[in-house]
């Protein structure tokens, strides 16, 4: 079982980020979240074993170092994770310290820092708010943490940003001890704050994403997904598992949950997760969900073989799967698939197209 929490709280809303979160949240807000993940989880009952766990959010180390211990104390508890559990958390630079970082040290496999860029002026663009000295500290601090798996997250096509920058950036990155990069194309969503004044150049983008895969493989990190780069063994489980349509419980507003058949998003925001507003379900026929989880995981750059296939959930015969794929190839492009009897997965310029094939498979 892979399980997730979302802590929907940030210290400022980022000028590109329509994730929910709640900027600036006063402590009982805080604590109200905390007392409630300690009452599901005091009802709950894991009935396998827990594979990953991943903290996400907003921003999960804005909370203190206690109520982040209440916390890995109640998941230790009551989720069991073993040695071989991998444990991811999601920080910011301007919220971590020495002792913060030690803490996390203590329960995480797998911690995700979120730069964004190297470059102040162009987090400023992102209306990010994390000053250079928060950034230096932060790497300075997780890099002598030794967590056995460190991601960076950098984005890439921000106005103003020259593709030398973004290679600047992936120059820095490549000199710390990490071993997952995560390289987002500018995105901002439907409802962020500066939607309207954030418009990444998609042509510059292509070539960027084209350019970053290249550089990094010179430097040991295989793209192993459209915006994930990892060395060997640095993959992140939680979102590979996922992808696969593996089993997932989110506890949050906002979470997302697959139980093999349907999916449950938790209520938002806060206040009606709070008061017990049930979670919204997405119940699909059985057909229509297989070729959303075939869909979703030629994200990656494995994509399928038969037996990963037959591992999936109310799993169909390989050679529907093959089936499906050559139709979707003929009807979007036969150069963005690569076909055999024993995988099937995008090429290059396939996984660029991504959206377009998942909307013919599905
Ligand atoms: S990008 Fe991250 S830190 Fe920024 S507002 Fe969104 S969730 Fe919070």
């Amino acid at each position: 079982m892979n399980y997730y929490f979302h802590l929907p709280f940030c210290r400022s809303k980022c000028g590109y980020c329509a994730f929910y979160s709640e900027p600036s949240p006063d402590q009982e807000s805080i604590t109200c979240c905390l007392d409630r993940f300690e009452e599901e989880l005091s009802a709950f009952v894991p009935r396998e074993r827990c594979e990953t766990v991943y903290l996400g959010g907003g921003t999960p180390t804005l909370l203190s170092e206690a109520e982040l211990e209440r916390l890995f104390t109640l998941i230790d508890r009551r989720l069991h994770p073993d040695a071989s559990t991998e444990i991811s958390i999601e920080a910011n630079p301007e919220t971590l310290d020495k002792g913060k970082v030690q803490l996390l040290r203590g329960f995480a496999t797998r911690l995700s820092l979120g730069i964004q860029s190297f470059h102040p002026e162009f987090r400023r663009t992102l209306g990010r708010d994390s000053s250079q000295k928060a950034v230096e500290q932060a790497i300075e601090l997780v890099a002598a943490a030794e967590f056995p798996h460190w991601n960076l997250d950098l984005i890439y096509a921000i106005p103003g940003q020259s593709a030398a920058a973004f290679q600047d950036d992936l120059e820095r990155a490549v000199q710390l001890p990490i071993d997952h990069l995560s390289c987002y194309s500018l995105t901002p969503e439907e409802g962020a704050r500066l939607s309207d004044e954030l418009i990444p150049d998609d042509d510059e983008a292509a070539r960027i994403w084209q350019e970053t895969g290249e550089f990094l493989a010179g430097e040991g990190f295989r793209r192993y997904e459209i915006s994930n780069y990892a060395r060997t063994g640095g993959e992140c489980r939680h979102n590979c598992n996922v992808w696969r349509g593996g089993l997932l419980r989110g506890f949050g507003p906002a979470a997302a949950s697959f139980d093999g058949t349907k999916r449950f998003i938790q209520a938002e925001p806060l206040t009606a997760w709070l008061a017990g507003t049930p979670p919204e379900t997405d119940e699909i026929p059985p057909a229509a969900r297989r070729n959303e989880i075939f869909a979703i995981n030629l994200r990656t750059a494995d994509g399928w073989t038969p037996e990963l296939w037959a591992m999936t959930p109310d799993a169909d015969p390989w050679e529907m799967r093959l089936a499906a794929a050559r139709r979707a190839a003929s009807e979007t492009s036969p150069e963005f698939f690569d076909i055999s009897r024993n995988r099937v997965i995008l090429t290059g310029r396939g996984l660029l197209f991504w959206n377009t094939i998942a909307e013919a498979i599905i």
